[in-house]
């Protein structure tokens, strides 16, 4: 008899409770990817997240061989097909286990129900282990057993239903016994580590695809960053973030990993909820929040809002602002500069996520699911419950605390984390000469200068949009 690990979102042999769970049964263990092109497509997923998975699948196989574990690639189209093609992988090599690990998502949930249920037919067991997340989505409850609306509250439960074990990953699991291998699985063992994928890709060489590149990152964080966390994190000019969310976005990383590296080196800092490495804590926390949040509200993976009200905000629909706001042509210096960075690098500085976000939805009035949209098409690390759960917070449809009329200035918000254009001239050449603190509003001191630059005047006042924005808000909100 044999084990069957099925890879997904978990892209790792360190801390995989599944590829443990699998190996400690003492038989032999195959392990496969189903890569479902057609399914991706319809996630939006980005060629150059594309591109790091394959990366990362090839790496996978030669790690797992150094396990005695070989790794199949099967490509499937849709998630449909994956039921009775994991059954005929099992009748195949006599395998009587299947192990994964949860993934929360509404699509994924429902392939995982149809592939328990075929293979409960056949008497082989699926097993699902919780490895997403440090702590499984469902446990962090209020005191009358409800799940968490808002942040901060979460937060403090989340902290305080830690144990010993959410600071403990697991280590890589030792080699299969050579003796209890097949022989169909001995010759998969000796496939070339190249994978095949019909998927568009977009080189993602800028970002690793090896353990000890990705552990490498975050020690370097934790020890030489991650103090400083709270006081640089918000300045995107600076490489003051962790650079690790593609990782975490694919299990190539686990939180627990995280969690298990900042305990060991920054303990005061967490148990005092102070400091930078608190701060940063805290973002693994929003990324638990939204997973949260999704396993207990399937809708928003049907693309609905969260506060339902505001299913009647009368968004507008116009073509060329949404592209203007695509191709970082608004007039916005800094909205220009970040939609370059996700254009050219796959990825995007936090602040300016929030920032390029609320000019969508509260200066364009474009509806937040086309941002959401762009974004999972563009990003490196596109994971749909910190995109879903980022973008309607910043429209106001989802979990924030704060009502609908916190809405950012664009150039205030430049000015006080750009102060000196730095961010904004290093992606917008066509401002390389605008001084410093000018560079936000560059039309302003060219016009006082007698110069004329060749960057697009503002698309909208942002003024009057903000009025229009609260009135949309109002609106919808009087025929709740
Ligand atoms: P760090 O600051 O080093 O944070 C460490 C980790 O915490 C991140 O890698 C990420 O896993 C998690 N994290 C940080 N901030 C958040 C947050 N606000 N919400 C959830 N998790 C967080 N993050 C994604 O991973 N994928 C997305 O598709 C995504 N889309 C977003 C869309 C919008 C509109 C907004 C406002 C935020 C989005 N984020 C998303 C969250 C955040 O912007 C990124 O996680 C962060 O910028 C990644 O950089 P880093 O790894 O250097 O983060």
């Amino acid at each position: 008899s044999a084990q069957l690990l099925w890879f997904r979102n978990d892209l790792r042999t360190k801390d995989n409770q599944a590829l443990s769970a699998a190996v400690q049964s003492g038989d032999a263990v195959l392990a496969v990817y189903t890569l479902c092109a057609k399914q991706w497509q319809q996630h939006h997923l980005a060629p150059i997240q594309a591109d790091l998975i394959v990366r990362r699948l090839a790496q996978l196989r030669q790690d797992l061989a150094l396990l005695n574990i070989p790794l199949v690639v099967a490509e499937l189209g849709s998630f449909k097909q994956v039921p009775e093609y994991l059954l005929s992988l099992c009748q195949q090599h006599q395998i009587t286990d299947v192990h994964c690990h949860y993934q929360y998502e509404l699509n994924e949930q429902v392939r995982d129900e149809a592939v328990e249920h075929l293979l409960s037919q056949q008497a082989i067991s699926f097993n699902r282990h919780h490895g997403e997340c440090v702590v499984k989505p469902g446990r962090v409850l209020t005191k009358s057993g409800e799940n968490f609306k808002v942040f901060t509250p979460f937060r403090k439960a989340w902290l305080a239903s830690l144990t010993e074990q959410s600071f403990s990953p697991l280590g890589s699991p030792a080699a299969v016994n050579k003796g209890l291998i097949s022989q169909p699985l001995k010759q998969l063992l000796e496939q070339p580590p190249e994978i095949s994928c019909s998927y568009p890709r977009e080189n993602s060489n800028a970002w690793a695809s090896d353990d000890q590149q990705i552990i490498q990152q975050l020690r370097d964080f934790s020890a030489s960053k991650a103090s400083d966390y709270k006081e640089h994190r918000d300045i995107p000019a600076l490489d003051a973030t962790s650079g690790l969310s593609p990782y975490l976005a694919l299990g190539m990383l686990s939180a627990r990993q995280c969690l298990a590296r900042l305990y060991l080196e920054h303990a005061e800092d967490i148990a005092s909820q102070q400091g930078g490495a608190f701060t940063w804590l805290s973002e693994i926390i929003w990324r638990e929040f939204y997973r949260h949040l999704i396993a207990a509200n399937p809708r928003l993976c049907k693309g609905e809002a969260y506060l339902g009200w505001t299913e009647s905000v009368a968004w507008q629909s116009d073509k060329a602002l949404l592209e203007a706001w695509q191709q970082g042509q608004t007039g916005y210096p800094i909205v220009d500069a970040a939609m370059q960075q996700l254009k050219q690098t796959g990825w995007m500085h936090n602040r300016l996520r929030m920032v390029v976000a609320s000019f969508l939805s509260k200066d364009l009035l474009i509806d937040w699911r086309e941002g959401e949209r762009w974004f999972m098409q563009h990003l490196i690390d596109g994971d749909f419950a910190s995109n879903n759960g980022g973008w309607q917070w910043a429209a106001s449809t989802g979990t924030d605390a704060q009502p609908y009329f916190r809405i950012f200035n664009p150039t205030t918000q430049a000015q006080r984390f750009d102060p000196e254009g730095e961010f904004v001239r290093a992606w917008l050449p066509e401002l390389a000469q605008v001084p410093g603190k000018h560079a936000h509003t560059p039309h302003t001191w060219a016009e006082k200068n007698g110069l004329s630059i060749n960057y697009p005047l503002p698309i909208v006042d942002h003024g009057q949009q903000r009025k229009q924005a609260l009135h949309l808000f109002e609106q919808a909100k009087s025929a709740e």
